[in-house]
C-alpha cells in the first residue's frame, strides 16, 4: 500500500455545558465558569497560540443562560458553534425545570423518533434565536444517538454529527447504543444504521478519534484521558492505518468544564488544569509541525463529496 494521504485535518469537538460536580451531576447552584471564564481566558488563547479551530457544542442550559450567551457572542478568535443535546432538558417530555444538581442519563434515541426530532428541532431553534444562524454540527449527550438521530439532524439541516465513539457500547437503564462496529474515520451512514457506511448524503458522521487496545477499552484522543505520548501514538496509528486515504481526520473531544477545577471528575486543581492545557497545546503544536490542518467540524463536510 502506498501513502496516498494528501490532507490531514484535526478538529476539536467540545461538549460545552454548565459546571458539573465530581460525580458528573450539574453544579448546585448552577454555575457556568467554563463559559464565562474558561472559553475566553483559557481555551481560546490556547487554541489561538497553535492555530487550532475548536467547535463548541452548546447545551440547552448554556443557551438559556443570559450571561453565557453574552460571553459566547463576545468570544474572540476562530471557532465554530454547534449544539449538544441532553434530552431530559428540553420539550417535548422535558423532565427538569431546575437543572441544578441533576444528572442526565437519558439517551435521546430512547425517545420515539418523532419526540426526538422535536427535541432536536427545539434545540436548533434555541440556537438560531440566540446566534441568528443555523447550527450545523452536533453531538448527542452520553453519545446516545441512533439512525433516527441522524435522520432528524439531516432534516434540520445539519452537516456533521459527532456522536459515534468507535469500539464502545454505552448502556443506560433505558437504552443501549453499540458503536463497536463503527468506522474510525468519517463516513456517511447507510439508511437504517448509524455504524454502517453507505452512499453520500447531506450529513457526515465524524467519529471521536480512538485507538483500539487489546482486552481494554480504546484509548481516546482526549487530554487527561491520554498523555502527550499516548495522544501522539493515537495520531500515528490513524495516519498509518489510513495511509491509503486521501483525507485523514483526527477528532479530539472533551468537555468545556474539564478546564475548571472540580467542575468534572477530572482536573481538580489549577495545576491539573495547567497540565491539561499544556498537554493539549503540545500535541496540537506537534500536529501543526507535521502539516496537519485545523478546522471546525462543519468545514470537514467540504472534504467529503460535492454537496
Ligand atoms: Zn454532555
Amino acid at each position: 500500500m502506498t501513502d496516498r494521504t494528501e490532507d490531514v485535518f484535526l478538529t476539536i469537538s467540545i461538549d460545552t455545558e454548565c459546571d458539573h460536580d465530581l460525580a458528573w451531576a450539574r453544579s448546585k447552584p448552577l454555575t457556568f465558569h467554563s463559559i464565562t471564564h474558561g472559553l475566553p481566558n483559557v481555551l481560546q488563547p490556547a487554541f489561538s497560540s497553535c492555530g487550532a479551530v475548536p467547535t463548541y457544542l452548546l447545551t440547552v442550559e448554556v443557551m438559556e443562560d443570559a450571561e453565557s450567551v453574552e460571553a459566547l457572542r463576545a468570544l474572540q478568535g476562530q471557532y465554530e458553534y454547534g449544539t449538544h443535546l441532553h434530552a431530559a432538558f428540553i420539550e417535548p417530555q422535558k423532565k427538569f425545570i431546575d437543572y441544578a444538581g441533576v444528572d442526565s442519563p437519558d439517551f435521546q434515541c430512547s425517545y420515539p423518533p418523532n419526540i426526538e426530532y422535536q427535541k432536536l428541532s427545539n434545540l436548533s431553534a434555541l440556537f438560531e434565536q440566540r446566534f441568528h444562524y443555523k447550527a450545523t454540527s452536533f453531538r448527542a449527550g452520553r453519545y446516545g444517538a441512533s439512525e433516527h438521530s441522524i435522520d432528524a439532524l439531516e432534516r434540520l439541516g445539519y452537516l456533521v454529527d459527532t456522536s459515534v465513539t468507535p469500539h464502545i457500547a454505552w448502556e443506560e437503564p433505558n437504552a443501549r447504543v453499540d458503536f463497536r462496529g463503527a468506522p474510525e474515520q468519517p463516513f456517511f451512514c447507510s439508511p437504517g444504521t448509524i455504524i454502517q457506511p453507505g452512499q453520500e448524503r447531506p450529513i457526515l458522521e465524524v467519529p471521536v478519534t480512538m485507538k483500539p487496545r487489546w482486552l481494554r477499552g480504546p484509548r481516546w484522543f482526549r487530554p487527561w484521558f491520554s498523555s502527550v505520548d499516548q495522544m501522539k501514538s493515537i495520531i500515528n496509528y490513524q495516519l498509518r492505518k489510513n495511509r491509503s486515504q486521501r483525507v485523514v481526520v483526527l477528532n479530539m473531544m472533551f468537555h468545556s468544564m474539564e478546564i475548571i477545577p472540580k467542575a468534572t471528575p477530572y482536573p481538580q486543581s489549577d495545576q491539573d488544569v495547567m497540565r491539561f492545557v499544556d498537554d493539549m497545546v503540545e500535541v496540537l503544536d506537534w500536529c501543526s509541525g507535521l502539516g496537519v490542518k485545523f478546522c471546525g467540524l462543519s468545514e470537514l463536510r467540504k472534504q467529503f463529496g460535492e454537496r
